[in-house]
């Protein structure tokens, strides 16, 4: 099911360029953050409005510890009240780290000639796919660099043998992908196999910061990369995710940016961004990186509220770049997927714990490393459900953020339920007794806040076939 956005129109919308550096940076500098327009903002975004880009700068230009504390607590009440305590779980799986671009921050550029380059067979995915099942996973990223080797038809193929590796109780249910902009074709070959969200970030949509960070290769054209998403819209993948990379420019246009991309998208194609990401700089192999633009923990979790605020419907995904300790501060802000057990050495899921930690053999360095179940432990220690539903994408329904957050029960009716059956699959076939009790008092505590009798009847019933053998019951 779409969605129907805010009025734009079409034609226009689609015939000029849709980042204009002059625009944002106008508004950055002309609004005015007084109290009283903070709070009105604030309010309306926790009354369900997406806010416009005036709105947005004036968040941003919001500097007294006082109004950075409301924009803080807006964030907190709007991801609680509105989408409750589930966290979605992930891991990615880098497929290959060839790649003919020179990203000036990441480890797989071209001219890291410390890189150890490889790209696993088919044997490998295979492997590497059981012992993630053997974790628990239900949800995965791919990720490949930018090489003629990773044609579409490839990339299909790797997404194929994701869906189709059953180990035990294992199965994935739901295969994502990070991987370089494509034509059109190349985009409907790659929804052939069936994925879930097709995710690329802009990394900076600062033309001009652009160019200084991207030397080399396709890569090197930002309009290309700015495009891709339409074009994946025209091969029929509506479900996508943006994303910026944080310390290339300065975080407040990275921002503007993420917004006026979501508008585009929403304005053409009725639909907007599935998530949006919104990784820091990390160290990388060889990196030597020469910019004033690096974000600090306290702007980090500013920038995440106003994107909380600024596009209440979006899905919003801190990955594991960030340490645990941080990891768990910022949830709260808005935060609705995390990756868990995350390993980015390709090749390392199934080599366990023989991993050798070498930057050399990933793309940056991560800061939180704990085992899935480890997070999940955190996770409902917080009060928090760990969720591995899949249940919207499997029944074609796209928008699911925005309808959780605009049909009246949506979240009480499917979110919540599918949620805590997918943790109570987990909890039967994973993990170890003290998770599991923990897991079973959150479960139990969550069915008992349900209002309505035959919701909480359904869900015990369900509970029950699953503890007969049953999966996947949503
Ligand atoms: N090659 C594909 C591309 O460029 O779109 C895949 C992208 S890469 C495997 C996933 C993302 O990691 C990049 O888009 C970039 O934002 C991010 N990344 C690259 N180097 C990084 C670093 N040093 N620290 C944090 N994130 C980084
Ligand atoms: Fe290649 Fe992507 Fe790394 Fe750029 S960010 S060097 S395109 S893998």
């Amino acid at each position: 099911m779409k969605f129907t956005p805010q009025k734009y129109s079409i034609v226009d919308e689609r015939m000029k360029p849709f980042i204009d550096p002059l625009e944002i940076c106008d508004y950055l500098k002309k609004t005015q953050s007084s109290k009283e327009r903070v709070r009105d903002i604030i309010a309306k975004s926790l009354s369900k409005q997406r806010l416009n880009l005036e709105e947005v700068a004036c968040l941003i230009n919001a500097n007294t510890p006082e109004l950075i504390e409301e924009i803080k607590e807006g964030a907190k009440t709007l991801k609680r009240s509105i989408y409750g305590n589930r966290i979605v779980l992930f891991a990615p799986l880098y497929i290959g780290n060839k790649c003919t671009n020179d990203c000036q921050y990441c480890g797989f550029r071209i001219s890291n000639k410390n890189a150890i380059r490889r790209t696993l067979s088919d044997e490998e995915i295979i492997k590497e796919i059981e012992s993630l099942e053997d974790e628990g996973q239900k949800r995965l990223i791919l990720v490949y660099g930018e090489h003629a080797e990773y044609s579409p038809e490839f990339i299909a193929h790797t997404v194929r043998i994701a869906y189709s590796v059953k180990k035990g109780k294992g199965e994935i249910r739901r295969v994502n992908i990070n991987a370089a902009p494509l034509e059109i074709e190349g985009f409907r070959e790659v929804k052939s196999s069936g994925i879930g969200t097709y995710q690329i970030f802009q990394e900076t949509y600062h033309p001009e910061a652009y160019k200084i960070y991207h030397l080399k290769g396709r890569k090197a054209d930002y309009g290309y990369r700015l495009t891709a998403l339409d074009r994946a819209q025209e091969a029929g993948i509506d479900d996508v995710g943006i994303g910026a990379l944080f310390g290339l420019y300065d975080w407040r246009f990275e921002v503007m940016g993420l917004v006026r991309h979501t508008n585009h998208l929403e304005a053409c194609y009725n639909v907007g961004p599935h998530t949006i990401s919104f990784p820091r700089v990390k160290d990388a192999s060889g990196l030597n990186l020469k910019t004033n633009y690096f974000v600090s923990d306290e702007d980090f979790t500013k920038l995440i509220a106003i994107l909380r605020l600024a596009v209440p419907y979006t899905g919003m995904i801190l990955t594991a770049r960030e340490p645990a300790s941080l990891r768990n501060e910022i949830i709260q802000y808005g935060i609705s997927q995390i990756d868990g057990g995350t390993s980015i050495e390709i090749g390392s899921y199934a080599e366990k714990s023989g991993t050798e930690k070498n930057l050399n053999r990933g793309q940056f360095r991560i800061n939180d490393d704990r085992p899935l179940n480890e997070i999940i432990d955190e996770l409902l220690e917080q009060g928090m459900i760990p969720s591995f539903c899949t249940a919207c994408y499997r029944i074609g329904r796209t928008g699911e953020h925005f309808m959780e957050f605009s049909v009246p029960g949506f979240i009480k009716r499917y979110c919540t339920p599918n949620a805590i059956l997918t943790l109570a699959e987990y909890l039967i076939d994973y993990a170890p007794e003290q998770t599991a009790n923990n897991g079973w008092r959150v479960i139990n505590k969550t069915i008992e806040e349900i209002e309505d009798e035959k919701m909480k009847i359904s869900i015990k019933n369900k509970i029950e076939l699953l503890k007969s053998g049953k999966r996947d019951l949503y």
